[in-house]
């Protein structure tokens, strides 16, 4: 059985130049999509002091080890990252689910919004087991979910995924707010692994159970407020962060280089 430990990670997803094929002579090494990121620019954020990124590309000098969100990436080296993006949602979508990024080939196209649906579905709850048996099948040979699990599967998005929308526009919508959370429990982790006051590692081991199901009877959201709470945290914590994020640049680049 995979395991997954969605905390325990580095990253979530990481691509190379060569796998997107990108010969621009500015082109980064690698990008990562690791949320909670703070990017290397942080002093061309004004408005968000915790410089924040979903996903960052690496900045490899002498003085600036880390890594940068798209824009400050594509400013300062006159490049375009858009193709990376792309690469990066193929692959954070499945994480841990071991299917390739190129899923969507053997899977029929009806079934193109409901596998990453359930794949975030099985990230925040990786003890539902049976979730990488319906993946599996829809991604292989074309093939359908019998009746009685799409029902499952589609009861599960509902009790834990987005309300109040069409069924043409659910899984969508589904797909949303479980990214949201899935990331959330993976920025929290990152978080949570930093030298933080006891009452701030508290907040943060608090608002993990709650988003991994280990608070109530199913996995939450953040609310609005919480949100807010956990970008002060990287704010107030933004110079540690900025340490963990240079060690992890040049350990990948060095392994890179290898
Ligand atoms: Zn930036």
């Amino acid at each position: 059985m995979t395991h997954l430990d969605l905390p325990q990670l580095r990253y979530l997803a990481r691509v190379t130049a060569d796998e997107v094929n990108d010969a621009q002579p500015q082109a980064p090494l690698l990008a990562l999509y690791a949320p909670g990121l703070p990017c290397v620019y942080h002093s061309a954020h004004p408005y968000e002091t915790a410089a924040t990124l979903h996903a960052g590309f690496l900045v490899e000098r002498p003085s600036e080890w880390g890594f940068a969100g798209r824009n400050c990436y594509e400013q300062r080296y006159r490049v375009s990252l858009a193709p990376w993006q792309t690469a990066l949602r193929n692959r954070h979508l499945l994480v841990g689910t071991r299917l390739p990024p190129t899923w969507r080939e053997t899977t029929r196209k009806d079934y193109w919004k409901l596998v990453p649906a359930l794949a975030l579905l099985w990230q925040v709850e990786p003890d539902k087991g049976f979730l990488l048996g319906y993946l599996q099948r829809l991604t292989t040979n074309k093939q359908a979910l019998t009746e009685k699990q799409e029902e499952t599967a589609r009861a599960m998005l509902r009790e834990r995924g987005a309300r109040g929308y069409s069924r043409s526009k659910e899984l969508q919508a589904h797909t949303r707010v479980l990214l949201a959370r899935r990331d959330h429990i993976f920025e929290l982790g990152r978080l949570a692994r930093l030298p933080l006051a006891p009452a701030d590692q508290e907040t943060v081991q608090d608002f993990l159970a709650r988003l991994t199901g280990k608070q109530g009877r199913y996995p939450r959201s953040l609310t609005e407020g919480q949100g807010r709470l956990l970008r002060a945290l990287e704010a107030q914590y933004l110079k540690e962060r900025l340490s963990a994020a240079k060690r992890l640049a040049e350990r990948l680049a060095r392994e890179m280089k290898r």
